[in-house]
């Protein structure tokens, strides 16, 4: 292990779906010193107030989980905000831990800074090869920038700062309103309120047909500390001058849509039929990482679909 039990750990953004879940696995693990704030504690687009926060609490290790995310209609509607406050708090919380001397920052994105049209799946040396999903280029544009500026600081001041990037993650964190959530958290929506009124379908949007990837919130915390964990040696391999400092964090394996919503159907329980809206868009036809980089040095993912399913089933059933 490279962090000790009483490394000072700051995660930005602990009450996201993977601040959360990566806060529950340090703590599960035994480290003692996290530092915690919420918003209202420290707003991370207040330079003077990030810059104050760190020469306070010298944290050793970061984990920037912090964005402002959302769904296409969100991504859409605000592209000004996404890229706006992605930008300030990366650039706060990034210039503030090189000043502090932090030994590893993980910088958190996401998979759609890959170009719309990437090779399935998709490897970290797509970055940058072709032009970005309209409707949420503005957020990738800013995350684009956090991966550069990782590299630039790397560069110039010797500082050992990674980028990681996961693919669509779920658990009991989770988005479940219909209007802005993903796939699969609406799926368990509707498919609840199916058993709970004894209907006979459940609608899905689209053709059914689209492949998505996705992993649970808690394989996604323990990839992230298998990462800030990593010897000097292997953490350096992912900090070579001449490539981005990137790693994608996925399963490797994806399913349709359809199997999706027949999975979250027998977990629930629910035997009627389900109905393809083809009123409503497909989006990609495909999102897949790549993750021959994680797997080379030695993890891969622990929670099954259907399993991850399961678990955030029980975990959200009296809220749903
Ligand atoms: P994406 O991965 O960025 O395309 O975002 P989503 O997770 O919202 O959608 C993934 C796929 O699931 C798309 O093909 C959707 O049409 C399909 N889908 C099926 N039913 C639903 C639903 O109820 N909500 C959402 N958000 N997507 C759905």
């Amino acid at each position: 292990r490279f962090m000790d039990k009483g490394s000072r750990i700051y995660i930005a953004g602990h009450r996201g779906l993977v601040g959360s879940a990566i806060v529950r696995g340090l703590e599960t693990a035994g480290y003692s010193s996290l530092l915690l704030r919420t918003r209202a504690e420290l707003d991370l687009t207040d330079q003077g107030a990030v810059a104050e926060f760190f020469a306070a609490e010298k944290p050793e290790f970061v984990f920037l989980a912090a964005a402002k995310v959302g769904g296409i209609l969100a991504n859409d509607t605000y592209p000004a905000d996404f890229i706006r406050e992605n930008l300030v708090m990366e650039t706060n919380v990034i210039e503030a831990s090189r000043q502090a001397d932090v030994k590893r920052l993980l910088f958190l994105g996401s998979s759609c800074i890959y170009p719309k049209l990437a090779p399935q799946p998709m490897p970290e040396s797509c970055l940058l090869t072709g032009p970005l999903e309209p409707t949420n280029r503005a957020y990738a544009l800013a995350k684009i920038a956090g991966i550069e500026m990782c590299w630039a600081y790397n560069r110039q001041y010797g500082t050992r700062y990674l980028a990681a990037m996961p693919t669509n993650l779920y658990g009991p964190g989770d988005n479940f309103d219909l209007n802005t959530s993903h796939v699969l958290p609406a799926l368990m929506r509707k498919t609840a309120d199916a058993v709970k009124s004894s209907a006979s379908t459940v609608t899905v949007w689209g053709s059914g047909t689209p492949r998505r990837e996705l992993l649970y919130s808690d394989d996604v915390a323990e990839a992230c500390l298998f990462l800030m964990n990593l010897d000097d040696e292997k953490f350096g391999t992912l900090l070579v001058e001449d490539v981005p400092p990137l790693i994608n964090i996925g399963t490797g394996e994806d399913v349709t849509i359809r199997e999706l919503a027949e999975t979250v159907a027998r977990v629930l329980g629910f035997a009627g039929e389900l109905v393809f809206d083809s009123n409503k868009p497909d989006g990609t036809p495909r999102k897949l990482m790549d993750v021959t980089r994680l797997h080379g040095l030695g993890w891969r993912h622990r929670t099954e679909l259907e399993d991850g399913i399961r678990r955030t089933w029980e975990l959200v059933r009296e809220q749903l």
